[in-house]
Formats: C-alpha cells, structure tokens, sequence
C-alpha cells in the first residue's frame, strides 16, 4: 500500500503546492492535503498556539491537527530557511517544524525537508535525497522526481502570471474547471503574503469579492518579476525577507508607474515583517499621493461585514476619483 503524505493548506502551500505534490507523488507516495480552512481548524489552532502568534501560523497549526485526524503517515512540514540567493523568509518558516512538534502531540513522522537556496552549494541536493530515500532506494529515480517537480513549479509561476491567483492555478494544473473573471474596469493591486489573501475563511475570499465589484485585481504572483525588482531597487536599504520585499518592491512600482487605480494591503496582525513593509509603503503613498491606498490587518476575529463595508468604500472612492460616481 502507497504510504500517504499529508500536506498542510496552509502557509507556502500556495506557493509551492504542485511542486511539493509532484515531486511526492514521483517516490510512489499518495498526497492527502487538509481540508479547506474552517472554523474547527483556526480553534485547533487559537487553542494550540501562543496569543501572539500570527493567524496564518496558528492556521497552519490547525491544518497539522487536520491531517493528524486523518491518520496520514507523514506530514510534510518544511523547514524553509530561503527560496532564493541571499535572501530569507521569516523566522517562523525557519523552525515551523519544531514550533509544530512541540506544539501538537502525537504527531505521524514530519518530513522536515530543509529548503535553503541561499548559498549556490549542493545541499539542496543532498536534501532531496535524505528525503527520497525514505520513499524509495534508487538516486536517479530521486533526482528526477526533483526535476520533475521544478519543471511543474515553473509551469505553476508561468501560468499565475497570465492573472490566475495560486488557488486557480494550482485547481488548473489538477485539470479541474477553472472560469476566472478577472477584467473589470477598475485596476487594483492587491500586495499581501499569498496565504493572507487565498485562503477564502481568512480573507473572506477578498479577491472574488472585488472581482465582482468590478476590479481586475493583481497580486505579486501575477506580476513580472522584473516589474518587482524595479520598485525594490527604489529602497535605500535592501530588504532580505524574500516575500516582504516583493510586497514593498510591488508598491513602490505601482507608486511610480500608475499601473493601477488603487493599492490595497492585507497583513496578518502579529507579524512583525508586515508591521515594516505595510509602514514604509503607507508612508510612500501618503507623501506622494495620486494613487489610493487602504491597509487591511486580519485576525482571528476578523468579520465578513467589516471587510465588504471597507472594500465597498474603497471601490466608491476609486468610482468617485475616475468620475463615475457624484456626490
Ligand atoms: S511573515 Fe508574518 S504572517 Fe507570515 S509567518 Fe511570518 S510573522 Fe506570520
């Protein structure tokens, strides 16, 4: 019988999901993912995690809970120090496994791969086969798996950037029916971690919501990576979170080039890269003006009704600005 890997929908899930899946399902395991977030799965988490902790952790934590339930026989909780060359992510990524070991008892086997691109050395490599090898006993068929699943997250990155949120994308790729509206009239740049605006419970499915009030909205998923590096160079100082640095280098190059009608930020309260990136580029647009900002932190408690009125006035005032509405 296929042993069974559980991948939590939560965190890079939607960054790196069809990859993570491939390259499983090439070692002969079977994928299980968590079930959509819901209300049981965030009170697994508020109950199992620290107050201060992020939503999108204690999220996290409540899709390990899920797939614990399930009975998987792993779950797969990276340890994802860097995504690129001489940037990191955030602290959390880097000891999630350990946080989610001592946080959940009685856990499967966690595959705690190490993803760390930050130097160019072999150690990637080398993960890859301490991980295979409790799958299967056969190098070339290890490294292949990884290649496969590189070549299946290029195809991923390439088809977000013709406009599909990761959600659609990934739903894509599995060859489920996808119909996206994405071509309103209103432009607006939606900046935010991708866990804060896919996950629909959390984000009370933002990006549907301001599709049907007419906007054609854009994440940084969606947009040409030179496009990002352009505002980012705008920085005085570098910044090395790789993520919070494309929400900041996205901003400054709307802030620049006017390629939207409004910039809207989503950051989880409690996450203490947010709490710069959201400040500095609140400053920008304040200084510079032209171009409507709106900031959205969410948590736990956060209401359908608070985001609709918020994104309703938001889409008024952008309506007023083009001379569509008078008052
Ligand atoms: S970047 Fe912020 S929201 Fe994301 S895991 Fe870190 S603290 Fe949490």
């Amino acid at each position: 019988m296929r042993k069974t890997v559980g991948i939590p929908k939560a965190l890079l899930y939607y960054n790196f999901y069809p990859m993570w899946k491939v390259f499983f399902e090439e070692l002969g395991a079977e994928v299980v993912t968590s079930r959509n977030t819901c209300k049981k799965i965030i009170d697994d988490g508020v109950k199992s995690c620290v107050g201060e902790t992020c939503l999108p952790v204690k999220t996290y934590v409540g899709h390990v809970i899920d797939l614990k339930e399930k009975g998987v026989d792993y779950i797969f909780i990276p340890r994802v120090i860097s995504v690129e060359r001489k940037r990191y992510l955030c602290a959390k990524f880097l000891g999630l496994p350990d946080m989610v070991k001592s946080l959940v008892p009685d856990l499967p086997e966690i595959i705690d791969m190490k993803i760390d691109l930050y130097r160019s050395d072999n150690s990637m490599q080398k993960e890859v086969l301490r991980i295979g090898k409790k799958f299967i006993n056969d190098e070339v068929k290890i490294y292949n798996a990884y290649f496969k699943s590189l070549e299946t997250q290029n195809k991923f990155e390439s088809i977000m950037k013709k406009g599909l949120s990761s959600k659609e994308a990934i739903n894509y790729l599995e060859g489920k029916n996808i119909k996206v509206q994405n071509s309103g009239d209103l432009k607006i740049a939606l900046l935010a971690h991708s866990y804060d605006i896919m996950d629909d419970y959390i984000c009370m499915g933002i990006i549907d919501r301001l599709r049907k009030m007419g906007a054609k909205v854009t994440t940084t998923s969606m947009m040409d990576s030179f496009k990002i590096e352009r505002g980012a160079k705008k920085l005085q100082k570098d910044l090395f979170w790789t993520y919070g640095r494309e929400i900041i280098g996205a901003g400054k190059y709307f802030l620049e080039e006017k390629e939207v009608d409004g910039v809207i930020t989503v950051s989880a309260f409690g996450c203490g890269p947010d709490s710069l990136t959201d400040d500095l580029l609140e400053r920008d647009y304040k200084r510079n003006g032209g171009i409507p900002y709106m900031s959205i932190t969410i948590d736990e408690h956060t209401g359908e009704a608070g985001i609709t009125t918020r994104l309703e006035a938001f889409i008024d005032l952008l309506r007023w600005r083009k001379g569509e509405i008078i008052v």
